[in-house]
């Protein structure tokens, strides 16, 4: 593969004249290791070309939403026969409906569907929708778990005010005490306790929910009449056909959903309880493409694909083959990696790696070999994936490994040094 990004370069530039920072937010590649380029000209199935030509299998799968692959046929179908005969209109169509039947019947927890456009939208009117059925402010959340990029959530305090932040309080991540007492500090003002299915922080490894955690959360909304908020934006539909914590038993009385839920295309939905239906219908809640029937169509498409295809168990298998061929590939030449969280949403790290230096040379290397992985945010494995593309994935993580031994001692990454700066 000819290694060139001379259109990629020259895209930056002029993005830096009309763009502020050349890009911003999650895609940024301006933290990432160097060759990383920032503009991409086509993605079909599992794979990423960018505006150089050069191709790559893609693991972070635009961040989540590829869980079918990009420019799934059944998917994309759907969209654009809804989009032809009306996608943004007056009103919602009959798309609306069907979908909010589709996933009240795919969702255990769920006897009603509100639907928006992004993650932050859903996760944002969770919390109103609690402060509504609670008349309480307090809201519990984990240290460190997303939530979105609104003033109440974004994890840069740039232009947040603490009026934005008032009615917080955090606890660790599946520690029953630290749980306890921030719902303590909430006193009578509980409203709710957010939590993510799983521990998907960026830079740490990840965990699953402890059972008794998740429990226990249930039980304490429960004691203060608050509700209880699983925040599945991000890992929906990627660890079970119903909400995660399904996993362990708790059901929530609001998920937030958005990413894989319609195989990219811009949707994302909050769903509740039978409790907080009156409570959600009594908030105002809206947005000028929110009611858009074409990617709602695609959504009705990609349930289908989640109720009757083996997408679940593919991922995992994909996920698990990754895992075992780069641990065995790290270990052929003396390093050890730290794999974690569950294998269709891959984290992986080095051990030993306190500046980033060897994940920034090693990531670097995999991706002039054609695979695109990610430093310090975990991935996502997609149907689109094969058996050759895990091999070939390990395969160049061995070559990768070796020009990294014989690198020897590396400096640190100033740019991550940058980073953690800005957020603590
Ligand atoms: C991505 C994400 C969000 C925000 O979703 P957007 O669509 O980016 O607004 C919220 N919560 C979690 C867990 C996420 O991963």
């Amino acid at each position: 593969m000819a290694w060139t990004n001379s259109k990629d370069a020259a895209l930056r530039e002029r993005a830096m004249a009309v763009i502020p920072n050349g890009m911003y937010g999650h895609q940024s590649v301006m933290l990432l290791p160097d060759d990383y380029p920032q503009f991409y000209d086509r993605a079909q199935g599992a794979y990423l070309w960018d505006t150089d030509g050069n191709r790559y299998i893609d693991y972070l799968c635009g961040y989540g939403p590829n869980l079918f692959g990009y420019g799934h046929e059944a998917i994309d179908a759907a969209y654009v026969d809804r989009m032809k005969r009306g996608d943004t209109m007056t009103g919602p169509g009959q798309a609306m409906v069907e979908l909010a039947e589709a996933l009240t019947a795919q969702v255990s927890h769920a006897d009603w569907a509100m639907f928006c456009k992004n993650g932050t939208d859903a996760t944002t009117m969770a919390m109103m929708i609690a402060r509504n059925f609670t008349r309480k402010k307090t809201i519990v959340l984990a240290k460190g778990a997303y939530h979105g990029a609104a003033p109440w959530c974004t994890p840069l305090k740039n232009g947040v005010t603490e009026a934005d932040r008032a009615n917080q309080v955090f606890y660790e991540y599946n520690n029953v005490e630290s749980l306890e007492a921030a719902v303590k500090a909430a006193g009578s003002d509980l409203a709710a306790i957010f939590a993510s299915p799983i521990k998907h922080d960026t830079f740490v490894d990840q965990e699953l929910p402890d059972p008794a955690y998740a429990r226990r959360a249930r039980e304490l909304c429960d004691e203060h009449e608050a509700l209880l908020i699983v925040d599945d934006v991000r890992a929906g539909f990627r660890l079970a056909r119903d909400c995660s914590w399904s996993l362990v038993g708790v059901k929530p009385d609001l998920s937030a959903w958005g990413k894989a839920i319609a195989n990219g295309h811009p949707i994302s939905a909050l769903l509740g309880a039978e409790k907080a239906r009156f409570a959600a219908a009594t908030i105002y809640a809206t947005g000028s493409f929110w009611f858009s029937a074409a990617p709602m169509a695609a959504s009705l498409a990609t349930l289908k694909l989640i109720r009757d295809t083996d997408y679940l168990e593919r991922t995992i298998a994909l996920g698990e083959r990754l895992r075992a061929g780069l641990d065995e590939a790290a270990g052929r030449h003396g390093f050890t990696l730290r794999q974690t969280g569950p294998a269709q949403m891959p984290l992986i790290m080095f051990d030993d790696d306190p500046t980033g230096a060897k994940a920034y040379f090693w990531n670097n290397a995999l991706l002039k070999r054609g695979v695109y992985f990610h430093p310090w945010h975990n991935m996502f494995m997609t149907t689109a994936m094969t058996d050759a593309d895990i091999d070939h994935t390990v395969e160049a993580a061995d070559v990768s490994f070796k020009l990294l031994k014989a690198a020897g001692p590396l400096p640190p990454v100033e740019k991550l040094a940058f980073l953690h700066s800005m957020v603590d």
